[in-house]
């Protein structure tokens, strides 16, 4: 009779050979000096930051220059637009531009304003304003320059937004040239019109640019660069540099108003 199998447990005996010694100092594995590491050094952790900032110190004002030039693209995109939308409005109303809200002469002085509510009844849009609705497509942000710390193009399409008769004074980043109320200016005057300072016949060259005053702290691209739109209404011009400081107003009176629109022809003639 073979013999009968028991399903005892056997308990094993204690070894003879210790189990691993935890110590709390990490486990060895016997015959190496290696150590398992676990983390960088604080002086790798330096040498990483420095490294970091090193590469933002380089990157940053590169990127940073890149998205100032394309808001200038797109800049000179709305004056483009801004131009043809002009053009369109002169063939609609026998070769008239837009007048604005202020009665005083043309052709040097200018207003960034596209709806002046007070006191006009009914209230109407003016400036580039008048191309809005008929000669943009409804699409305000045209007149707002990306680069513009008081008239990005979100700023104006908010406050164009509002209802008609709730609408305060509105500006955008433009300042077009003014036309009088009492006499709209023809649109082959500008190309025409002697414009003569000091003796000097300087023409019309400019007809919308980028509003920068200092006074007011109205800055469009850091005033570092100053669109212009031509008065051929197509050809869109960048002046920057020390050129652009002379197309800066100092405030937002009409005398400032003359003398930067002269130094943008001037400016212009030279090119
Ligand atoms: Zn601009």
């Amino acid at each position: 009779m073979p013999p009968q199998r028991t399903n005892t447990v056997v308990q094993a005996a204690p070894s003879s050979i210790s189990p691993p010694h935890h110590s709390g100092c990490g486990t060895r594995v016997a015959g190496s000096h290696t150590r398992k590491r676990e983390g960088f050094t604080v002086i790798e952790l330096l040498v990483v930051i420095a490294i970091v900032g090193t590469l933002a110190a380089i990157l940053l004002p590169a990127l940073s220059r890149a998205r100032e030039r394309a808001r200038q693209v797109t800049c000179m995109g709305n004056l483009r637009h801004i131009g043809t939308a002009l053009t369109m409005y002169a063939n609609q109303y026998q070769d008239r531009l837009p007048i604005t809200e202020t009665s005083t002469s043309p052709p040097n002085q200018g207003t960034n304003k596209i709806w002046v509510p007070a006191g006009a009844e009914p209230m109407q849009p003016v400036g580039l304003g008048c191309l809005i609705d008929d000669f943009l497509a409804r699409d305000v942000r045209v007149l707002g320059c990306p680069s513009s710390l008081y008239a990005d193009p979100g700023t104006v399409e908010s406050k164009w937004q509002v209802p008609r008769n709730q609408r305060g004074i509105i500006e955008c980043a433009y300042v077009y040239r003014a036309t009088s109320a009492g006499a709209p200016v023809k649109f082959y005057e500008y190309s025409k019109a002697e414009n003569v300072v000091g003796g000097e016949s300087v023409g019309v060259g400019a007809v919308v640019m980028d509003y920068n005053v200092e006074s007011a702290k109205k800055h469009n691209h850091g005033g570092s660069v100053i669109h212009v739109l031509k008065a051929d209404l197509g050809s869109v011009v960048s002046i920057p540099g020390e050129e652009a400081k002379d197309l800066i107003l100092q405030d937002e009176s009409a005398a400032e108003h003359d003398r930067a629109f002269i130094a943008a022809d001037k400016a212009l003639k030279l090119r």
